[in-house]
């Protein structure tokens, strides 16, 4: 078991059926004495109603110590930004993990791609800022040890992290990213500009080759040709991806905390099994 504090992501479901598989997985992975669990938005407030009633559902029910709402605040004024926050604060929500979230698909390329709200916040920072004038609460941002796609170059994201922080951010979660070492050489980076807040690294358990390599595609994170080795050619539902997807995550996980990772947060996926053997590994 890991030696320092673990959380879990989890998404809003679609379904009732979907959303049962997700309670089950908070009660097996909350017998792990988690810090908190967070709840994604889709970007554009997609999935604003969802996130409000499973983080509020959570914060009641949930038997965790606390419950942190994501909120992105592209497509969104800043008024409506303080409704939700307010609907947040309200139900108990102390901490919130603060993110511009992607551009609509159809943004328009020539335009520049992303667009910021004309009377919304343009960045995290800004609404980092925004935040810290509602209520006290907690703050994480995201990091990006590969660099966001977006960026204009390794050392601007970086800059803009800092913003993050100098606006009032506590923490920063990181993507996800498969080579252990790429996590000390960001940290290094990170606090040879000042950042002195803790960096958590973040995990992502591999439930299907296929489904990781997308994500991966879409967030600008790398595959090492190693795990393409391992993982490629195995059937997801099969013994033997799941031994090689457990001993990945937990030696992942062992050679963070050897580098000196303050927590360890992990995607979830709102699946358990593969997740509950993993950190049992660590
Ligand atoms: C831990 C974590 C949780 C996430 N949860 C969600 C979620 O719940 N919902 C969701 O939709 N997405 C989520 N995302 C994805 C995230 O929304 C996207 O990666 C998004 O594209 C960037 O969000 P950000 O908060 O990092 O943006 P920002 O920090 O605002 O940065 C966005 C881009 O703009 C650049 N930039 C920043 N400031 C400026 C400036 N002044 N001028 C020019 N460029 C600038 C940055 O370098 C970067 O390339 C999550 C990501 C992580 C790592």
């Amino acid at each position: 078991m890991p030696t320092v504090p673990i959380s879990f992501e989890f998404f809003p479901p679609k379904t009732d059926a979907l959303a049962d598989q997700l309670w089950q997985a908070l009660q097996q992975l909350k017998q792990l004495n988690p810090a908190f669990v967070s709840v994604t938005y889709g970007a554009g407030g997609s999935t604003r109603q969802r996130t409000q009633e499973l983080v509020a559902r959570i914060c009641q029910d949930g038997g965790v110590p606390e419950a942190a709402a994501h909120l992105t605040c592209v497509g969104a004024s800043r008024d409506e930004i303080a409704e939700v926050v307010e609907a947040f604060w309200q139900v108990g929500v102390r901490h919130i993990v603060a993110l511009r979230g992607d551009a609509p698909q159809n943004a328009d390329s020539a335009a520049g791609g992303y667009q910021p709200h004309p009377q919304g916040y343009a960045y995290a920072a800004d609404l980092v800022a925004g935040l810290r004038q509602q209520h006290p609460f907690k703050i994480s941002v995201a990091a990006y040890p590969e660099t966001h796609p977006e960026a204009i170059s390794p050392q601007a994201d970086l800059d803009n992290l800092k913003r993050k922080f100098d606006s009032g951010a506590d923490q920063a979660i990181t993507q996800f990213f498969f080579e252990a070492e790429l996590y000390p050489r960001f940290v290094e980076r990170a606090r040879a500009i000042g950042i002195t807040q803790p960096i958590i690294p973040g995990v992502l358990p591999i439930h299907q080759f296929a489904q990781m390599e997308r994500f991966a595609g879409m967030c600008g994170a790398s595959v090492p040709p190693w795990l393409r080795q391992k993982l490629a050619d195995l059937q997801p539902d099969s013994q033997a991806f799941q031994d090689a997807a457990a001993e990945q995550c937990a030696q992942l996980c062992r050679q963070l905390l050897a580098y000196g990772a303050p927590a360890l947060h992990f995607y979830t996926l709102n699946r358990a099994p593969l997740l509950l053997r993993a950190i049992e590994m660590v």
